[in-house]
């Protein structure tokens, strides 16, 4: 039996794991599950799933939350160190890190130290920490799952040695793949007009609106460009980014013998996450059965940096390495929930992020400290940035 604690457990990614495991009462228990602000959500879950804790954002929401659970048998916390308990005490063996943006980071990096099995969705803690948070994973013996769908299908299309000799696995390329979002074909020069929810609109995936948004700018690949660079020790040169609009094949590796490594699947969260929780067996997720001959013709193209500038901000970012992906990280999450709030519009989203990565110096990232720091000068910029754009 698995006891798995859930961070992030009333988002999209939450719910799909939950589904999962409820597939699967003989091996999985639920240990603890967590959310910010949606308190009745996480009843309803912790209702259903019985876990030993439950964790919301503030003092309030944890007195709301133990009215509606009053005469169950779990105990209410609330607040950041709450948080990195549940996903790194011993009664935990795995962790899902499914809560969005760099709120993830303290408690992801918890889980790592405490040398738990950590099934990655949160990509922006590793975007903000990279080498710092794979130099935790190495230490301290903690076993790192992909849960990201495109990462998890390289990791499929990776041999097993690559971990221990990328050298000779030959890889020649990693292959991300990206469905090029809600507006691959709208008129770039009407791009300006579009409102939170046509952005928040993904043509094949479901999922919580920041990262929707994120999908519509393409800086989703972008940051996604930066995880797989940490996740598999590759140079920015290694990855290429190809727009593949049906999303059937989740991404692909390519070797110098001239083979393609692809998976494919259903676009549904619930393949990858099945995949990590089990690993390295295979258990049923509920998902269908791809049927190819039920299938229109798969396209890829190449991905027009001019119509997505994020994506060329993401890779810039990689390339100067130490801090510059945490300013980046920083400034679209503030940029991405301005436009959601109908601050700014769509197109000024990549234009703070580039005011902000130009205003704020960044260097090495020696610690996390030094890493929240700069996470915090390049939210303040990116405010700065806002109140000028709408003034
Ligand atoms: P959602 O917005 O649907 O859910 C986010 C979760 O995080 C919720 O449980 C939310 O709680 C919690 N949360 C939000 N802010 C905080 C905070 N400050 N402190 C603690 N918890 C917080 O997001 P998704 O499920 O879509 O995405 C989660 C992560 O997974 C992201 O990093 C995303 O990039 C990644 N991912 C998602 C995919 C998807 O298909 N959705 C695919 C690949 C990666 P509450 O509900 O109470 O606000
Ligand atoms: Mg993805």
């Amino acid at each position: 039996m698995q006891r798995i604690t859930i961070l992030g457990a009333t988002g999209s990614i939450g719910a799909s794991t939950l589904d999962v495991l409820a597939r699967h009462p003989d091996k999985y228990s639920v240990y603890a599950l967590t959310a910010h602000g949606r308190v009745e959500e996480l009843a309803d879950a912790c209702r259903r799933f019985q876990p030993a804790r439950a964790v919301v954002g503030t003092a309030d929401g944890a007195q709301r939350l133990e009215q509606l659970l009053a005469g169950l048998p779990i105990s209410v916390e609330y607040g950041e160190q709450a948080l990195c308990d549940v996903a790194s005490c011993a009664e935990v063996d795995a962790v899902m890190a499914a809560i969005v943006g760099a709120a993830g980071l303290a408690p992801t990096l918890a889980a790592a130290r405490a040398g738990k099995k950590v099934l990655l969705a949160n990509k922006e803690a590793l975007v903000m920490s990279g080498q710092l948070f794979m130099d935790a994973v190495r230490e301290h013996k903690a076993t790192l799952l992909p849960i990201d769908s495109e990462h998890n299908a390289i990791f499929q299309s990776l041999p097993q040695h690559y971990a221990r000799d990328p050298q000779a696995a030959g890889v020649a390329k990693i292959l991300l793949t990206a469905s090029g979002g809600p507006f691959l074909n709208r008129a770039v020069e009407t791009l300006g007009d579009v409102t939170p929810d046509e952005a928040c609109k993904h043509p094949n995936w479901v999922m919580g609106r920041k990262i929707s948004v994120d999908s519509a700018t393409m800086m989703n690949k972008g940051l996604e460009v930066i995880e797989a660079h940490w996740l598999f020790g590759a140079p920015a040169e290694l990855i290429e980014v190809v727009i593949h609009p049906q999303s059937v094949i989740h991404s692909m590796v390519s070797y110098h013998d001239g083979s393609v490594l692809a998976q494919l699947g259903n676009p549904d969260m619930r393949t990858p996450i099945a995949h990590a929780l089990a690993f390295p067996e295979r258990i049923a997720s509920g998902v269908p059965q791809l049927d190819l001959t039920d299938m229109a013709a798969l396209q890829f193209y190449k991905p027009d940096f001019s119509r997505f500038p994020c994506l060329a901000l993401a890779f810039d970012a990689l390339r100067a390495g130490g801090t510059a992906p945490a300013l980046l990280n920083a400034a679209n999450e503030v940029a991405v929930e301005a436009f959601l709030n109908r601050e700014i519009g769509f197109r000024d989203i990549d234009r703070v992020i580039a005011d902000v990565i130009d205003a704020v110096p960044h260097g090495p990232a020696p610690s996390i400290e030094a890493v929240l720091g700069q996470d915090a000068r390049a939210r303040e910029a990116a405010r700065a940035a806002i109140t000028q754009l709408r003034g």
